[in-house]
C-alpha cells in the first residue's frame, strides 16, 4: 500500500519564527493524536531547511527541500546540491514543480537529471506533473500527463519507482483556489497509477504514493483525499498557515 502523506509546501513564505511555530504546532498535534498514521512533511524555503531539521528531529515530522541543483558541487552560483541537502539531514526534494517549469524554465531533461540526482543520494524526490488549463480545455490533458511522466521516469527501474512520491498538480488549480473536483482529480490519479503498472507492474502502482495539489483546503480535502487514489496532498497556501495546516492533517 502506498503512504498516505499531508506535504506542505511553504513555497517562498514564512520567516524563521513563523517557520519554527508551524512545525512546532504540527508536532505538538501529532503528539497529541498518536494515532493518527499519516506522512507528515514540510517544505521551507532554504534558509530554513536547517533549522526546520533541527526543530524535526525525533518527531514525526519530516523535511523536504523545495529544489535542487542536477549537479554535484561546483561552481554553480545560487543553487544547492543533492549532497548538502543530505548533509542538512533533508529526506526529500520536491522535482518539477509547475512553477520551477514555468517562471524559472525547468525542461524535461533537467527535471529527469534532478530526479536521477535525488535518488543517487537517497534523496525521496516529489515528482510533480500537472496540465495547463488549455491543454485541458483542447482535451490533451492526458497525453500530456503520461508524457511529463514518460520523459522524468523513463531510466527507472521498477525497484526505484516507489522510493518516488509522485504529485498531480494541475497548473489552473494552483493558487487560484479553483480545486480540480474529486472526480477530475481520481480520473487523473487513476491513469497515472494505470501508467505505473504498465510501464512497471500493479505492485509498483499500488505502492507508489500519488499525491493531489491545487488549492486544497480544509473545505475541500476530506472529498479528494477519500478518492481511492488519492494518497494525501501537496498544499501551498493552506499549508502555511497553522490551523488549516492542523485541519488538513486531521482529514488526512
Ligand atoms: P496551492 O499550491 O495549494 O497554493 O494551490 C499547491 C502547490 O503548488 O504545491
Amino acid at each position: 500500500m502506498a503512504r498516505k502523506i499531508i506535504a506542505g509546501n511553504w513555497k517562498m513564505n514564512l520567516n524563521l519564527a513563523q517557520g519554527a511555530a508551524l512545525v512546532k504546532a504540527s508536532d505538538d498535534y501529532l503528539n497529541a493524536n498518536p494515532a493518527k498514521h499519516i506522512d507528515v512533511i514540510v517544505a521551507p524555503p532554504a534558509h530554513q531547511l536547517v533549522q526546520t531539521v533541527k526543530l524535526s528531529t525525533n518527531t514525526k515530522l519530516s523535511v523536504v527541500a523545495q529544489n535542487m541543483c542536477a549537479h554535484e558541487n561546483g561552481a554553480y552560483t545560487g543553487e544547492i546540491s543533492a549532497s548538502m541537502l543530505v548533509d542538512a539531514g533533508v529526506e526529500l526534494v520536491i522535482v518539477g514543480h509547475s512553477e520551477r517549469r514555468e517562471i524559472f524554465g525547468e525542461d524535461d531533461a533537467l527535471l529527469e537529471a534532478k530526479l536521477h540526482k535525488a535518488l543517487e543520494y537517497d534523496l525521496y524526490p516529489i515528482f510533480c506533473v500537472g496540465e495547463s488549463l488549455e491543454q485541458r480545455q483542447a482535451g490533451i490533458h492526458f497525453k500530456h500527463i503520461e508524457k511529463q511522466l514518460e520523459a522524468g521516469l523513463k531510466n527507472f527501474n521498477a525497484d526505484q519507482i516507489p522510493h518516488i512520491i509522485l504529485a498531480y498538480e494541475p497548473i489552473w488549480a494552483i493558487g487560484t483556489g479553483e480545486t480540480a473536483s474529486p472526480e477530475q482529480a481520481q480520473e487523473m490519479h487513476a491513469f497515472i497509477r494505470k501508467f505505473l503498472t504498465g510501464k512497471f507492474s500493479a505492485t509498483v502502482a499500488d505502492e507508489t504514493s500519488i499525491l493531489y495539489g491545487g488549492s486544497v483546503k480544509p473545505s475541500n480535502a476530506k472529498d479528494l483525499f477519500s478518492q481511492p487514489d488519492i494518497d494525501g496532498g501537496l498544499i501551498g497556501g493552506a499549508s502555511i498557515q497553522i490551523d488549516s495546516f492542523l485541519e488538513l492533517i486531521k482529514i488526512g
